[in-house]
């Protein structure tokens, strides 16, 4: 996976400002589209790229309006946002 580059983007979830983004399909720096998921990587809440690559958090309508596609995507980050989650909790014991 390698870092693209980008304005800074606040997490809607968090507020933290995250300026990159990494793509786990390519060994190449990819920059986000319009419909791509993302998770922050503060509060590990999985995210989606709107217009303008505003971030916005999901919400069980829009899981609802979902192709078969973006739900098997989704769920596939939303798997991975849960492993982060426990991992930061194992790794910073002291802090949660
Ligand atoms: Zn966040």
């Amino acid at each position: 996976m390698r870092v693209a580059r980008h304005d800074p983007l606040k997490c809607p979830q968090c507020s933290s400002k995250m300026d990159a983004s990494g793509c786990l399909s390519s060994d190449k720096p990819i920059s986000p589209s319009p419909g791509d998921f993302t998770i922050c990587s503060y509060c590990q809440t999985v995210l989606r790229y709107g217009e303008g690559l505003r971030l916005s958090t999901i919400s069980d309508q829009d899981i609802k309006g979902m192709n078969d596609e973006e739900r098997a995507i989704f769920e596939y980050i939303n798997v991975i946002a849960i492993y982060d989650h426990i991992h930061v909790i194992i790794a910073k014991p002291e802090e949660n």
